[in-house]
């Protein structure tokens, strides 16, 4: 297990619940991938990155490693981030407004190269590198689906990034004019702010005030008490036939139908893999959406259909991704050839 005299890489994954950390060897070697997790510390702006460190630390040890021997670190992060700067800002779940990350860990991993890069742009190069068949990995989308929506893309063999790191944010795309749903991020109608396990939990409530369908099934699921209400009680009600829930699963597939098309439209990608915790009850989504775009796409979409695909490595794709990140540097392939910050 240990990796004697070796020269390896390290990870991270920041996410408004878990921080986790990794490490590997160059050739991210199945039984030489060593992952942590730690729910995240939120009490002062450098909580995350010295939970990071110490987490690496703690990694490094257990397995008998120096510091000397690290080619690089991947830090993966919710977003939006400021590449340049190093830093995460406007986050709604990490507790400041700015979080500095680039500086502190790099004033504890000294001369060791370090990358920073949003979540969903790391967890496209995990599909790259872990899952995309040869075929597609030129053309590839990743969407998480979780307590937001995010992408990550790669279109003609190359990540896109855009000016500070944040090309992609695909589920801030309004789908609906003048809603009265609040996205997570401020503005109203995003597919976010429908599809998403927040909206979920949220416009169920709302339709429950207003007691627009029966939901019955749903309330008894949680003996009465609303607040217990998330995104799988829903889905778990749906498939014991409440109605509420029933229309507001419905709905929330007749978004994201909307956004696919919308990223279809702009990438003409050749496949979607998706992931996040709301894969958890991916038959009640997935085979939908596979539904409407291999036998009536034009609806959505006028390019050609992708291929949609629900990622193997579930939650772990975002920390696979920030260390493929570090070996696609290290090796200069072109599909990080975009990343110069
Ligand atoms: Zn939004």
């Amino acid at each position: 297990m240990i990796l004697v005299a070796e020269k390896y890489i390290g990870g991270s994954d920041i996410g408004g619940t878990w921080v986790r950390v990794a490490l590997s060897n160059l050739d991210l070697n199945e039984d030489k991938i060593f992952i942590k997790k730690e729910r995240t510390i939120k009490k002062a702006k450098t909580s995350i990155s010295n939970q990071v460190c110490s987490l690496l630390d703690e990694l490094l040890e257990e397995h008998g490693l120096k510091k000397t021997q690290m080619l690089g670190i991947g830090l993966a992060s919710a977003g939006p981030i400021d590449m340049r700067e190093g830093t995460v800002f406007n986050n709604a779940n990490l507790g400041f407004r700015e979080i500095p990350l680039k500086t502190p860990i790099e004033e504890k991993f000294p001369d060791i190269p370090f990358y920073l890069i949003n979540d969903c742009n790391a967890a496209v190069l995990g599909i790259h590198y872990f899952e995309a068949t040869a075929e597609e990995k030129n053309d590839v989308v990743y969407i998480t689906m979780s307590t937001g929506i995010g992408g990550g893309v790669i279109c003609n063999g190359m990540l896109l990034l855009g000016k500070d790191g944040n090309a992609a944010e695909i589920g801030h795309a309004k789908v609906v004019p003048e809603s009265k749903y609040q996205c997570n991020c401020g503005a109203y109608g995003c597919w976010e702010a429908y599809s998403s396990g927040t909206a979920i939990r949220k416009r169920t409530l709302d339709f429950l005030e207003q007691e627009k369908l029966n939901g019955d099934v749903l309330v008894e699921l949680v003996e009465n008490d609303i607040s217990k209400i998330s995104a799988k009680e829903v889905f778990e009600a749906a498939r014991k036939g409440d109605d509420l829930s029933q229309k507001i699963v419905e709905e929330s597939i007749f978004y994201s139908k909307i956004g696919i098309g919308l990223i279809n439209n702009f990438y003409d990608c050749r496949a979607i893999y998706f992931g996040g915790a709301m894969m958890n009850d991916k038959d009640q989504i997935i085979p939908y959406l596979q539904d409407q775009f291999e036998n009536d796409a034009i609806k959505f979409t006028i390019n050609h259909p992708p291929k949609l695909r629900v990622s193997n490595y579930k939650d772990e794709i975002g920390i696979r991704g920030a260390l493929a990140l570090v070996k696609y540097k290290l090796e200069n392939n072109p599909v990080v050839r975009s990343y110069s910050y």
